[in-house]
Parts: structure tokens; sequence; C-alpha cells
């Protein structure tokens, strides 16, 4: 189906409120049933009746069926955050004594879950360099249940082959989960490409204005219906209306914010590979990123988030850079309106840096729907001051 249908159609019954354009937000906790019967049967199943917000609301399925549709997924469930779905999604695919593989340094979160949550059920997590297809055979076992991807991943966005990855599982038959917040569905469609379950920070771009804290989890009917009912109402982390609502409203313009932040990046990619205290720019879309060939396979796009390497001697001079910022805001997250950065040094005792080790002179960026030289000239006077020269 056409991505914009889906986004401006499909699952809306504009009939049944009013011919109103805008969906209304369906704020209730629980619906009424005229008798015992109708009452019983949703007891049964609470996956096809609307009985408790906890499972099922029609403001939160009306996102749901778009975002499955968007993902190429048979069915999907909304979360009140993306480290919720992936908990589900994990969680709904091990029992005590598993072996889980992944990637290295996957979203914090996922990695709390495999060495904290998992381990206490001595469920044991093997992290692999993904870059190489040969590191996720070596790493298989047995009692392997679950392939982790991250693709790209943040920070320097190194890249499964997704395709390879999903054959190799299923020849193993392990479930792969695969984040996708990097690309979104409009960007890269791992389901098409074999992966069974696709989970995605809905917080970045589908709510594109750093205002709503959501999950994407997709995957065919059976999968889904299987965590509805037992980890989504377990959990209870299921996202409520007004959040869904929010979400609706983000994906009528996610396309026009993804190639509108596309294009800034570029001229702001451009101007940080001119620049004298730029060592190096690392982002999938780049002709010199190391998996150019593959980003460009699997990827329709990279978006905004983007990593430098400043070239400073100090802690201190990376601190000064980003104190010296006008515009571009510090703050984690990104996907939304507004440019962010963080300094790896931020995460680091500043004792502990190491001129010599490119990853601490690393900067994060995350370019949003300014103007593309608001942002250049916000970078070029903070480098500028970085330098100690006058700026006027
Ligand atoms: C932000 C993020 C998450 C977690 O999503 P929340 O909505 O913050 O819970 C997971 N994966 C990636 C890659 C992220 O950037």
């Amino acid at each position: 189906m056409d991505t914009s249908f889906l986004i401006n159609e499909f699952a809306e019954e504009r009939a049944l409120y009013f011919n109103a354009v805008a969906p209304p937000i369906m704020q209730t906790s629980n619906f009424v049933f005229k008798t015992v019967e109708e009452m019983r049967s949703a007891f049964k199943d609470e996956y096809s009746t609307y009985l408790y917000s906890r499972g099922l609301n029609p403001t939160v399925d009306m996102l749901r069926k778009k975002l499955a549709a968007l993902d190429g997924a048979e069915d999907c469930l909304v979360f009140n955050s993306g480290a919720a779905a992936i908990f589900a999604a994990v969680l709904a695919n091990v029992k005590c004594g598993d072996h889980v593989v992944s990637v290295n340094q996957p979203y914090a979160w996922a990695q709390k879950t495999f060495d904290v949550v998992l381990a206490r059920f001595n469920i044991t997590t093997t992290y692999v360099d993904g870059t190489d297809i040969a590191n996720f055979e070596k790493a298989i076992t047995t009692n392997t249940t679950i392939i982790y991807l991250e693709s790209p991943n943040s920070w320097e966005y190194a890249l499964q082959d997704l395709g390879a990855v999903a054959q190799l599982a299923k020849k193993h038959n392990i479930v792969t989960i695969c984040d996708n917040s990097y690309c979104t569905a409009i960007y890269q469609k791992p389901i098409s490409l074999g992966i069974d379950l696709v989970v995605q920070s809905a917080t970045k771009y589908i709510g594109g204005h750093s205002d709503t804290v959501a999950g994407v989890l997709s995957g065919s009917s059976e999968m889904i219906a299987s965590i509805f009912n037992s980890e989504y109402l377990n959990i209870g982390s299921g996202i409520q209306p007004f959040n869904a609502w929010l979400l609706l409203r983000g994906l009528r313009t996610l396309p026009a914010r993804l190639d509108r932040i596309s294009a800034t990046t570029s001229t702001v990619i451009k101007f940080l590979k001119s620049n004298p205290s730029v060592e190096k720019v690392i982002y999938p879309f780049d002709e010199t990123f190391g998996q150019y060939e593959l980003a460009k396979k699997q990827m329709k796009g990279a978006g905004g988030l983007l990593t430098f390497v400043i070239k400073a001697g100090s802690a201190q001079q990376i601190d000064n850079f980003c104190n010296s910022l006008q515009h571009i805001l510090m703050a984690v997250s990104w996907g939304g309106y507004e440019s962010l950065i963080i300094p790896k040094v931020a995460g680091m005792d500043p004792g502990a840096f190491n001129g010599n080790v490119a990853e601490h002179r690393m900067v994060r960026l995350y370019v949003g729907l300014e103007e593309a030289n608001y942002i250049i000239e916000d970078l070029r006077q903070a480098f500028a001051k970085m330098e100690g020269k006058n700026f006027s």
C-alpha cells in the first residue's frame, strides 16, 4: 500500500465520529457490555474485544493498524516506551537456561535487560561484532533462542546484513529481533528482509516533537497475539490514548520531516567535513562510511543522526565547544524538531579522557528541522570559540 494512503486514510473510520478529519481520543479505561454473554466472550478473548484499555483501545488500534502496515507486518503493539517494547519482545522468547546472541553495544536498556534481568534467570548473552555474519554463526549454540539486532546502532552506526542474519537464524529456528529506531519504517523495512520482530522507539521520529515517550513492536499475527495475551497485558505498559493520538498526529508529517532532515544533514555534513577541527564524520550514507554499500542496499535514507570526531587535546576543549552552542540544545534523545548534541565526554569522568582515543572525542549530533545555515552558523561559532579565536 502507498505510504501516503497509510498515513492519511488507512484505518480511519470518519463516519463513526461525525466525519471529523482528526480522529477522536478515546480516553476511557473500560467498555460496557449489554449482556452477560457478550461479557463472557470478551473474557475468553480479550484480543478481539474492547474490554479494558490496558488491552485494546480504539485510538490505539488506529495507530497499531497504520504502524503495522508501514512496517509491512501483520500486526503490532504500541507500548508506553521503546524500552518496554524491547523488554516484551525479549521476554516473550526466552525461558530459564536459554541463550541470546546480541550485537555489541545495543541500546543501553536492551543491554540491561540481557545483563541484569535475564541473567537472574540463568539466561546468558553473547555479544558479537555484527558487521560480519560469521560472528553470529560462531556464537550460536543449541540453546540460542534470540538474535538481537540494532541496525544502525547509535554513535557508530554499525550495520548488520539483515537479510543474511534472518536467513541464518531461520536455519537454526532462532527468533530475530531488530531495533529499527534509527531508520523507522520509512527508511528501512526489516520484516521484508526476513526479520521476525521489529522494535522502535516512537519517542524519536514517529512522535517527532519531543513530547511523547512510546515504543512499537511489529511482527506476525501469531507472535503479536501471543505477546498481547501475556507480556503486553502483564507488563501493563501499553500506550495511553492521548499519547497514541499524538503519534497519529506525528505520523502525518513523518515522511516530510525525514526528507527535510536528511537533506539538511547532508549540508551540515559538508560543513563538518570542511572544518579543520573535525577529524572524521560517521554517517551511514556518507561515502567514507565503512559499510556504505550495505547501507545503500538495505536503507532508503539515514535521517539526522550522525557522529563527528573533534580534534581536541583535552576534554575541556570539547566541553567548551558544546557549552558555546547558542541554538543546538544539549540533551539526550533525537527525532524531534530541534537539533541536539551529546559529547562522549559527558558520560565520562574527565580524568579518564585520552586524546589518542578517537571515541573519547566523539560528539553525537542530531540535525532537526531548522534551516541548515542556522545549524551550521551555530557550529561554526562554537568551533571558533573552542579554537580560542575571536568571533564576531
Ligand atoms: C531511545 C531508544 C530506545 C528506547 O526508547 P524509549 O522510547 O526511550 O524507551 C531504544 N532503542 C534506540 C535505538 C533508541 O534510540
